[in-house]
């Protein structure tokens, strides 16, 4: 998670990690091909974020949700007990993710540019790996035509690690993940793709080890927005935040960050609504706000993925002016700041201006 996400949990008092997690204070990117050599490469200061396994952070989350005076129930939801949820209280919020029961919320296919997966995920935990020494933070290396390689330090159940994100073109060379069955599988099919694809980093991986068995994965994602209010059978409405109304790739880190915005909107729409019913113009007003604060991860992550030409060029203009390499950076974490970059016209204005 980016710097303002973090930061929207230290107001929170739920910000537990500053102490042991590593910071992610750095970002560095690298676009080339084995054939044509090196196309880009720039590094800068960004944040600092902070990875955070969500097998620390949930657990610790719930223990002070219960602390607070919460009731924590693990179990299968179904629309049967929406439909009583619904009945008893005043806000029912959907946090579902790709559940199946997020299919409740129709897809909104005006927002939604995909209609497919763009890429095949895995994703590993690893430790032993060799850190950069000029840049503590996010690694993007892009291989045009067959996808990301992304790497940066985080905290798991074990202390500090790396995550590795491999994100495959689709039909393209590194999408081959069908066959993998088990970890050491995965981990050896992960490092066989780094070597093959993004040589100059292999050296990094020599003497790495998993976390733990689980502490990987691999899949597709359809991103996806979805509209955020769900009608039950008996017409109560609940709401869909999170992943349940805007999901993204993962190529920009986007989600969590999305979920802290999201619930600090709420938050503050739910404690101005005093004693009033959330009705549904406050329902309609919430989620405007919510998509407004969230709809520029879409299209960042959109114009990421699709590789656009005047993305390279941004990403050429960053190896020569650090300040736009920093406003680049900062930029994934309040993608709102980042309009111009979606927009070939409005991105050759600002290569311009730093010229
Ligand atoms: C490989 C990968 C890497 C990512 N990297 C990043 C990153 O670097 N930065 C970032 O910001 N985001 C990242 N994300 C996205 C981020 O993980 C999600 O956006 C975020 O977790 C969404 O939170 P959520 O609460 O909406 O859904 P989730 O975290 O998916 O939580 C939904 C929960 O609901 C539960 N559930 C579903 N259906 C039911 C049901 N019927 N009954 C009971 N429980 C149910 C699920 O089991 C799950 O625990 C990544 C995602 C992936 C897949």
């Amino acid at each position: 998670m980016y710097s303002p996400a973090v930061d929207i949990e230290r107001e929170f008092g739920l910000a537990f990690w500053d102490e042991t997690c590593p910071p992610l204070t750095g970002f560095h990117a690298h676009a080339g091909t084995l054939q044509a050599g090196l196309m880009v490469e720039f590094h800068t200061r960004m944040g600092p974020g902070q990875s955070v396994d969500q097998r620390l952070k949930m657990p610790r989350w719930m223990r002070t949700f219960e602390q607070l005076g919460g009731k924590v129930e693990i179990r299968e939801t179904d629309l049967s007990d929406l439909e009583r949820l619904a009945a008893s209280s005043e806000l029912v919020l959907v946090a579902a993710g790709k559940g199946e029961i997020s299919q409740l919320f129709e897809r909104d296919s005006q927002r939604s540019v995909h209609e497919k997966p763009q890429r095949t995920i895995a994703l590993t935990y690893l430790h032993g790996m060799t850190p950069r020494s000029d840049c503590g933070g996010i690694n993007i290396h892009v291989h045009p035509g067959v996808g990301e390689l992304i790497h940066f330090p985080a905290l798991t159940l074990t202390g500090p690690c790396d995550i590795v994100n491999l994100e495959a073109v689709i039909g393209g060379p590194m999408d081959d993940w069908n066959d993998v069955s088990n970890p050491a599988d995965h981990l050896e099919k992960t490092l066989q793709q780094i070597r093959s694809h993004f040589p100059w980093e292999a050296h990094r991986f020599e003497n790495v080890r998993l976390t733990d068995e689980l502490g990987i994965l691999a899949g597709r994602v359809t991103p996806t927005i979805r509209k955020p209010i769900g009608t039950l059978p008996s017409g109560r409405s609940v709401l869909g935040i999170g992943d349940v109304f805007v999901l993204n790739d993962p190529a920009t880190g986007q989600g969590s960050n999305n979920a802290s915005r999201t619930s600090k909107i709420l938050f503050d729409a739910i404690q101005a609504r005093g004693r009033e019913p959330f009705d549904a113009s406050w329902i309609r007003s919430t989620v405007d706000a919510v998509w407004e604060a969230t709809r520029c991860s879409a299209s960042l992550t959109n114009t990421v993925l699709s590789r656009p030409p005047h993305a390279l060029k941004v990403m050429t203009a960053c190896s020569k002016h650090p300040r736009l390499a920093r406003e680049f950076a900062d930029g994934f974490g309040d993608p709102s700041s980042m309009t111009w970059f979606f927009d070939p016209l409005a991105a050759e204005q600002k290569i311009e201006s730093y010229a």
